[in-house]
C-alpha cells in the first residue's frame, strides 16, 4: 500500500479558528500601549528561532554527554547560547535549559538547599517573586521561609531588617530580587550580609537581566553564588530561564536542572535564548537599556506632575508603582477601566497594602515595550495623560455598573491607538 499523501497545511488552513485568535493577539499588542513591566517584544529573529523544527528533538543531558542520538545540531546550538550567556554577563557557567523563570529558581534551590532547610526572600506584597519563599509555592512549602519587607519610612529595602534576620535564621540561601521593586539594588551589601550569615546568595534578575546586561544596572555576578533570571522581560529573548554561576556550583546546578527538575531541553528555546543573548551584546541593545531607564524617569516626572503618587516617589530601573489610595480607586478597576482604554497594565500590590491582594491599591507600569518600540521620553507626556484621563475615567464611574460601553471608554481608545500606530511593534 502506498503511503498517504503528505498533507501539510500552513496553520491558517489547517486550523483558522486558532489562527483568527493569534492574529487578533497580534493586533492588540500592536494597538495598545503595553506597560506591564515583565513583558516585551521579541525580535522577528527570535520569534522566528522559537518556531523551527527544533521542537521536534528529545536532547537529555548536556552537549556531549546526551541520552539520544542525533544531536550534530542541537549540540553546537546550546553550546553556543551557553558561551553568549556566559559572554554577556562575565559568568563562569550558565546553564540555558530552564523552562522558565520559577523553575530555574526551584532549581537553584534543589542544587544548592536541602528540604526543610530555611531560606529567606521578599516577600511578595514588598515586591519580590512567589518563588523566594511565599507560602502558597514550592520554595514556601518544602522550605522554611523568611520573608525580608521594606521600611515603613520610604518603602526601601531595609538592610538592617534583611542582616537582622539573616543572623537571627542562620538561612541557608538568601534570594535577592523583584517584580515590582522600583529602585537600584545593593548586590555588594547583600553579598556582606550572606558571608556574614553563613548563606548563600541567589540573585534573580529576572525582572532587570536586560538592564544588567545593558550596562545600566550593577550586576549581580561578581557577588552571588547563583543569579537566575527570565530571558523574555527586560532581555526580549523567548519566554524561558537561565542559571548562571560560580563554577565551584557548576556540577550542583547542571544536576538541579537534569535530571532533578526537567526532561528534554527545549531547544527551539535554546536557540531563540542564542538569538537573544547575541542580539543584547549589540550596542543598539545598549542604547536601549539606556533609553528603558531614561523613558522610565521622565514617565514618573509626568506622573508626578500630574499628582500621581509612586512608591518611594520614583524609579531607577524599569518601572514605577503607581499609588492609588489617594484617588480612591482600586487598583482592579482602574486597570480594568485603562486596558479598556488601549493602556495594558496590572494591578499590583503595594508595601504595606491597606487592600487586599486580590484587589490591591497599586498599579506596575513598566516601559520595556514602550521603549522596544521607539518611543522616546519626549513621547512619555502623552503616555502619562493617557494614564490620568483613563484613572479619572474610573474614578467617574461606578465600579460594579461599569462596563467598556462607559462614554469616555471609545474615544481615548481611537486616540491611544491612533498615537501608538506609528511606532512599530518589533516582531509583529
Ligand atoms: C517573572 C519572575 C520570575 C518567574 O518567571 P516565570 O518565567 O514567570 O516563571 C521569577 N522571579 C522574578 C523576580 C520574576 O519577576
Amino acid at each position: 500500500m502506498a503511503g498517504h499523501a503528505h498533507h501539510d497545511p500552513d496553520l491558517k488552513t489547517a486550523d483558522p479558528e486558532l489562527f483568527d485568535l493569534i492574529e487578533r493577539e497580534d493586533a492588540r499588542q500592536r494597538d495598545s500601549i503595553r506597560l506591564i513591566a515583565s513583558e516585551n517584544y521579541a525580535s522577528r529573529a527570535v520569534l522566528e528561532a522559537t518556531g523551527t523544527s527544533l521542537t521536534n528533538k528529545y536532547a537529555e543531558g548536556y552537549p556531549g554527554r546526551r541520552y539520544y542520538e542525533g544531536m550534530d545540531f542541537v549540540d553546537p546550538i546550546e553550546r553556543l547560547a551557553i558561551k553568549r550567556a556566559k559572554q554577556l554577563f562575565g559568568a563562569d557557567h550558565a546553564n540555558v535549559q530552564p523552562y522558565s523563570g520559577s523553575p530555574a529558581n526551584l532549581a537553584a534551590l534543589l542544587a544548592l538547599c536541602d528540604p526543610g532547610d530555611t531560606i529567606m526572600g521578599m516577600s511578595l506584597p514588598s515586591g519580590g517573586h512567589l518563588t523566594h519563599g511565599w507560602k502558597v509555592s514550592a520554595t514556601g512549602i518544602y522550605y522554611k521561609a523568611v520573608q525580608y519587607g521594606v521600611r515603613k519610612s520610604d518603602r526601601r529595602l531595609d538592610l538592617d531588617q534583611v542582616r537582622a534576620l539573616a543572623l537571627e535564621h542562620r538561612p541557608k540561601l538568601i534570594w535577592v530580587g523583584h517584580s515590582a521593586y522600583p529602585r537600584t539594588v545593593d548586590f555588594a551589601a547583600f553579598a556582606e550580609i550572606a558571608k556574614e550569615s553563613g548563606a548563600y546568595l541567589a540573585a534573580d534578575i529576572a525582572h532587570i537581566a536586560g538592564l544588567v546586561a545593558g550596562g545600566v544596572h550593577p550586576s549581580p555576578v561578581p557577588h552571588a553564588d547563583v543569579v537566575t533570571t527570565t530571558t523574555h522581560k527586560t532581555l526580549r529573548g523567548p519566554r524561558g530561564g537561565l542559571i548562571l554561576c560560580r563554577k565551584k556550583h557548576r556540577k550542583a546546578i547542571n544536576k538541579a536542572v537534569f535530571p532533578g527538575l526537567q526532561g528534554g531541553p527545549h531547544n527551539h528555546s535554546t536557540a531563540a535564548k542564542a538569538v537573544a543573548f547575541h542580539e543584547a551584546m549589540q550596542p543598539a541593545f545598549k542604547t536601549y537599556a539606556q533609553q528603558v531607564v531614561t523613558n522610565a524617569k521622565a514617565l514618573a516626572e509626568q506622573l508626578l506632575a500630574r499628582g500621581i503618587t509612586l512608591v518611594t516617589g520614583g524609579t531607577d530601573n524599569h518601572l514605577m508603582l503607581l499609588d492609588l489610595t489617594n484617588r480612591g480607586l482600586g487598583g482592579r478597576h482602574a486597570a480594568r477601566v485603562l486596558n479598556d482604554c488601549g493602556v495594558e497594565l496590572n494591578a499590583n500590590s503595594i508595601p504595606f497594602d491597606p487592600r487586599t491582594p486580590f484587589d490591591p491599591s497599586g498599579l506596575r507600569v513598566g516601559v520595556p515595550s514602550i521603549t522596544s518600540r521607539g518611543l522616546l521620553a519626549e513621547h512619555m507626556a502623552v503616555v502619562a495623560g493617557f494614564i490620568d484621563e483613563g484613572l479619572k475615567g474610573a474614578a467617574s464611574v461606578d465600579t460594579d455598573g461599569y462596563t467598556a460601553e462607559a462614554d469616555f471608554v471609545a474615544p481615548l481608545r481611537a486616540r491611544v491607538q491612533e498615537f501608538i500606530g506609528a511606532f512599530p511593534a518589533p516582531g509583529l
